[in-house]
């Protein structure tokens, strides 16, 4: 039997009840600005306030150190070209990141390196980590920033952040993470962390997209990203999106409140899922089963092609990515699946599934019931696969 299933909350979550609640009132009749005087405005202001308290409380952060922004990209943007800028001016001109992070990450290092920057670009194991020594032995002098990604957004990978942390504290060299696909999954605690920057999305978390946040470590001054009003302390200017703070916040506040709880129940059905496929011939889990988020399941199967096999499973009412060519607009697969040394054709038969806090069991089962026959399917008619078979004999 047919159903719909929602199984890439990687990619962007759906809203919750409580989280739209939240935000109504601030969509219909608290319309004041916050920065006005008259009660409306002082009432926006108090939502923003105690929003901010509720975001760095998650995180163990001050609510100053809290600077909503307009999402991940947003945030990432401002962390790494701000301290580059920064430091910039003390002769430090060198920055290091790892090969698979998000291209919010990449590409602003990119424009960094066009400006004259250093970058040092880690290789991560083939289970999709990076290595804490290959961090220590890439920092010089002159190393202004250290970004790794808290959790990879393809394979669900968790880096040794906490360990990262410690060493560029004792290095004296500052460290942002991108926490877009962490925060709510994993336990954060950015003071016993050591992490002086750090990145987060809403949509990522069952808020609105278009609203997100960098926490940056009291004592460290970033340039304005946005010059105008006085929104942000100055720094982020723009008129501020109440309704998607207070979603953002109460959003956290819900994730954040049973962590361990959530974890373990979509463990469960995560397990499950990888469990039912990997029987299926000729396939691998890609990234680390360990350290990995509670809801990734990424899996290549040789000789089939990724952009049919979504295609195919869209036609079964269930969504999921891949880390095939077409999706992204390119002909090359994932940058991330390429860094865990996949071959290309490897990459190209990858299947990501990412389940949530609105995922069962009984979706579960139906994606195991369609996922064998539509890959058996797909091997039938391939040329590709036709040519692994004959290798084997
Ligand atoms: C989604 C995502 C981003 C981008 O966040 P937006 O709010 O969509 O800009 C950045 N990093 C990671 C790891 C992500 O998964």
């Amino acid at each position: 039997m047919s159903r719909f299933v929602y199984a890439d909350n990687a990619a962007t979550t759906k809203i919750t009840p409580n989280v739209l609640d939240a935000m109504m009132p601030w969509l219909t009749e608290g319309y004041g600005n916050a920065s006005s005087i008259y009660s409306k405005g002082r009432e926006a202001l108090r939502a923003l306030n105690e929003a901010r308290e509720t975001v760095a409380a998650a995180l163990g952060a001050q609510a100053g150190e809290i600077y909503f922004t307009s999402g991940g990209s947003e945030a990432d943007n401002w962390a790494i070209k701000g301290v580059a800028h920064t430091l910039a001016k003390k002769g430090k001109r060198h920055l290091i990141t790892s090969v698979f992070e998000h291209h919010a990450v990449l590409h602003t290092m990119d424009s960094l390196r066009k400006e004259g920057f250093e970058i040092t670009l880690l290789p991560v194991t083939d289970k999709g980590l990076v290595r804490v020594e290959d961090v220590a032995a890439a920092i010089r002098e002159d190393t202004a920033l250290v970004s790794i990604m808290y959790a990879n957004n393809e394979i669900g990978t968790i880096q040794p952040i906490p360990e990262i942390g410690k060493l560029c504290r004792e290095k004296g060299v500052l460290f942002h993470t991108d926490a877009v696909q962490a925060v709510g999954n994993v336990p954060i605690d950015v003071k016993e962390q050591n992490i002086d920057l750090l990145s987060l999305s809403g949509h990522k978390l069952h808020a609105p997209k278009g609203v997100g946040a960098l926490y940056i470590r009291r004592g460290i001054v970033l340039p304005n990203l946005i010059d105008g009003g006085a929104q942000e302390k100055s720094k982020r200017a723009g008129t501020e999106n109440v309704a998607g703070i207070v979603g953002l916040a109460e959003a956290i506040r819900t994730a954040c409140t049973d962590i361990e709880g959530r974890a373990a129940r979509v463990k469960k059905l995560r397990d499950r899922l990888i469990d039912g496929l990997l029987p299926i011939p000729r396939c691998c889990l890609n990234g680390d089963r360990e350290h990995r988020l509670p809801g990734n399941v990424n899996i290549s199967f040789e000789g089939v092609e990724g952009e049919a096999l979504l295609l195919w499973l869209d036609q079964n009412g269930i969504c999921a990515s891949s880390g095939s060519a077409c999706t992204s607009g390119s002909l090359d697969p994932s940058h991330v699946l390429i860094s865990l040394g996949l071959p290309h054709e490897v990459a190209h038969g990858s299947l990501r599934l990412t389940l949530g806090d609105f995922n069962t069991v009984e979706d579960v089962d139906y994606i195991l019931s369609v996922v064998p026959g539509v890959i058996e399917r797909l091997r039938a008619m391939s040329p590709l696969w036709e040519r692994i078979i004959a290798n084997e004999k």
